[in-house]
Order: C-alpha cells, then structure tokens, then sequence
C-alpha cells in the first residue's frame, strides 16, 4: 500500500478531527508516519521523511509535532543527544521504557510496563497524580556491541 493511500485514508482525518486539529496535508502526512514508525523519530527525521512525499518546512514539522504533544496524539522526551523524540501514544496505551545507544543514537522501543510496574511507580508518586512516564535506559545497543 503506498503512503499516499493511507495519508487520506478516513482514519487519519477522523482522528485529527477527533482532537479539534485542522486537517492539511503536512498534518496527516506527519501523523501517518508517526503512526506507522517502530520506534520514536527527532524532527529531523520526521523532516526528512515529510520531504520523500511533499515539500514540508521544518517549522510546519516542528509547529505541527507542538499541537501533536498538546492534544496528546504524541509523547514528547528528550533523547542523550538533547535532540526531542516523538512517538505516537495509541489510546489508552500503556507506558513502555526506551533504551538510547551511547554509540549510534538510536532509540529503540522496550516491552510495555507490566501492571506490577505502574503500581511500583504510583506507589512511589504517593499522592501526585502521574500523567506519563519516561523511563530512557542508556547503554550500548546490540549491534554496536558487535562491532570489531
Ligand atoms: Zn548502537
Ligand atoms: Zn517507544
């Protein structure tokens, strides 16, 4: 299925609609790619792969990735290298930590929270109420380990 099919596809618009954001083309281009991302993207390469389908500036991308954090359609934290990262949250998702590599900056997706860890940390949160959690381990990834 090629992007440009799935950009207008009626789930995007809807969902833009469903949280009171105009529709335009850099919008659910942006929130198609975000979706369909394995794992969380800077703006920079958000920006970079905007341009492969339409000539996006980098500050619609970096505007349009602001009202994405605001109406809670993304998370937004900050990777080692100070760079933002941004991932789209599907409804009602559980947290999930994120491990960053030291050497090549990637940031990888780990396995979600089990019930046991939320309770781990509203426990610790006493009376605060907790919007998100941003659990960023940092290391060394697994191809950079087998590196010579
Ligand atoms: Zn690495
Ligand atoms: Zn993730």
């Amino acid at each position: 299925m090629s992007i440009m099919v799935c950009m207008h596809s009626e789930d995007i618009k809807e969902e833009l609609r469903e949280k009171g954001i105009k529709n335009t083309r850099a919008k659910s281009l942006l929130l198609h790619i975000l979706k369909n991302a394995e794992a969380p993207m800077d703006v920079n390469n958000l920006h970079a792969e905007c341009q492969k389908e339409t000539s996006v500036n980098l500050v619609t991308v970096y505007r349009t990735l602001q009202q994405f954090h605001e109406k809670a359609l993304v998370e937004e934290f900050m990777g080692k290298d100070g760079a933002n990262q941004y991932e789209y949250i599907p409804e009602g998702s559980i947290a999930h930590p994120h491990f960053q590599c030291e050497k090549c900056n990637k940031v990888i997706c780990l396995e979600e929270l089990g019930f046991d860890d939320a309770l781990y940390f509203s426990n610790r949160a006493k009376h605060h109420k907790i919007n998100s959690i941003h659990i960023m381990l940092n290391g060394v990834c697994e191809e950079c380990l087998s590196l010579p």
